[in-house]
């Protein structure tokens, strides 16, 4: 089990400031592979000649719900030192209506209005959803989770399905957002030096839904494939959970040394894409750090000071928790 200890050699071996450095990329790669992934949502597989044009021809990289969600995550576990779902739902609440224009979902706005009117937080989602929903909404949104609480496991795991009930209750759609936190702490742990398969390794003891532990083990073979469809063939690219994480996580670790080439293949998969390269985008900073992200993007994203900001707020809040 990833505990406290490695956690602990991080923070002494590797010095605070590449810890910081991971946390602002992380935060910063999530918002940059929204942005580049925007503009292909809903495409079929793209060439990553395609998404470099398409980014270099742009003035600003703007993102779109999955980034102000996963913002209005940080600012709620900054805010009160940790989760609280009520304090959580009402920051989403409160973005939402400040910018509705960011490409949200149907689900979320119902969300909202019921919460408004009294349904408490962690029951909405189940009476909008009989059974709960499985998409990938709370995936999208979780990478702050990962980075507050990647030395414990356990509390990742819940702080996810619980960050997760307020708008995506059914099981696979908590183990997906559960499963992309953890890839998030394993990058913060183990980048830049350790290895794809030990990642997948972890993952695969992590995983308690065999959809999620199929996909894992399909990546396997995926990983020197020569061509990139192939992973949207066996792993998906769509809206579900267990069809847009795999895939994210696939991406990353198809190219654990490179930021650019991870989350452009991500964003050439089509589909869900930027919620895909998001997530990529998430994972590949965390493991990186800051300093490999390109600064032509960097450059252009749409607040980034603030993201940085909140990602450096972030780091110094889970630091104080110790
Ligand atoms: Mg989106």
């Amino acid at each position: 089990m990833m505990g406290g200890k490695e956690g602990l050699i991080l923070a002494a071996g590797s010095g605070r400031d590449v810890l910081k450095g991971k946390f602002r990329g992380c935060l910063v790669g999530l918002a940059l592979g929204d942005a580049l992934g925007a503009p292909f949502e809903g495409a079929g597989s793209v060439d990553k000649r395609e998404v470099f044009a398409a980014a270099e021809r742009r003035q600003v990289l703007r993102y779109t719900d999955d980034t102000h969600m996963a913002v209005g995550v940080a600012e709620s576990l900054i805010a009160c030192r940790g989760f609280d779902g009520s304090h959580m739902a009402g920051i989403f609440i409160r973005n939402f209506e400040r910018e509705p224009w960011r490409g949200y979902g149907p689900g979320p706005p119902l969300v909202f209005q019921r919460i408004k009117l009294g349904v408490p937080w962690d029951r909405v989602a189940e009476e909008i959803y009989p059974g709960g929903s499985f998409g990938n909404g709370a995936a999208m949104r979780v990478a702050p989770v990962g980075l507050f609480y990647y030395r414990d496991t356990v509390r990742l795991r819940e702080v996810a399905f619980l960050s997760a009930q307020i708008t995506h209750a059914h099981f696979l759609g908590k183990e997906g957002a559960a499963l992309q936190a953890f890839a998030v702490a394993l990058a913060v742990i183990y980048g830049p030096s350790g290895s794809p398969e030990d990642l997948l390794e972890r993952m695969g003891a992590f995983v308690t839904e065999r959809v999620y532990r199929d996909k894992l083990e399909k990546m396997k073979d995926l990983l020197g494939a020569a061509d990139p469809a192939e992973v949207a063939v066996h792993l998906g690219n769509g809206i579900e959970a267990f069809n847009s994480v795999p895939a994210a996580i696939c991406c990353f670790l198809r190219h654990p040394g490179s930021f650019e080439e991870a989350v452009t293949e991500a964003v050439g998969l089509g589909g869900d894409a930027d919620t895909i390269a998001s997530m990529t985008g998430a994972i590949s900073g965390a493991w990186l750090g800051i300093e490999a992200i390109p600064v032509e993007w960097t450059a252009k994203l749409e607040n980034r000071d603030y993201i940085e900001e909140l990602a450096v707020r972030l780091w110094e809040t889970a630091l104080g928790q110790e």
